[in-house]
């Protein structure tokens, strides 16, 4: 066994919290920019990055703002805070400081592409842009299926897909997406050399 179920059991794990980093560069607007404006210029980004529109805004009881199809289950929204909860306290673990508001953050949730992996695990991904995983093992034909993916770093937001369970997956995805924002804005070093996963690192970046 050693070699092949090593192997194998490391390309589930890859594929089940792939992430992609595609930032458009001019999203990120300078300070004292129109709140409003900004907010227009990301849903639309948002819209262009997964296909869908988002016309039901919401917050969760912790403060993050969630963009969705339509209203989100009560439980998503939990597992929303509990994944941010848990890189809060890891990151305040390694002394970080910046970025650890509930509010600092905005999710999107968008329309499922796949609802399995290709073990035929639950595994409700979205189908974004290849970018850097272009003519890798992941590559769909200029596409890949992520479990999530940032979108902005200011306003600090990413994208998530629809589940109907598996609410655990939901907080380890937003954990996953908030760790490259995160370390965005606390270690840039780490954050380069982790951002990419089609040249190496995984999640949790952070323990
Ligand atoms: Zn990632």
């Amino acid at each position: 066994m050693g070699q092949m179920f090593k192997k194998s059991l490391r390309a589930i794990f890859l594929l089940a919290v792939l992430c992609a980093v595609a930032i458009s560069g001019t999203l990120i607007s300078p300070a004292g920019a129109q709140q409003q404006g900004t907010d227009r210029k990301l849903i639309a980004y948002a819209e262009q990055i997964s296909g869908d529109t988002f016309p039901f805004v919401t917050r969760t009881s912790n403060g993050v703002r969630v963009f969705a199809r339509s209203r989100p289950r009560t439980e998503v929204l939990v597992a929303i805070n509990e994944g941010f909860t848990e890189l809060f306290r890891i990151a305040r673990r390694h002394g970080y400081t910046r970025r650890l508001n509930y509010s600092d953050y905005t999710v999107f949730i968008g329309r499922a592409d796949r609802l399995k992996d290709s073990q035929g695990n639950y595994s409700p991904d979205v189908a974004v842009p290849a970018g850097q995983y272009a003519g890798s093992g992941y590559d769909q034909g200029g596409f890949i299926y992520a479990g999530g993916m940032v979108l902005t770093f200011n306003p600090s937001a990413f994208l998530i897909a629809e589940h109907d369970r598996a609410w655990q997956r939901v907080s380890n995805v937003v954990r996953y997406e908030g760790e490259h924002l995160v370390l965005y804005f606390n270690d840039r070093a780490l954050y380069n050399k982790t951002a990419d996963h089609s040249t190496g690192g995984y999640h949790p970046i952070l323990q």
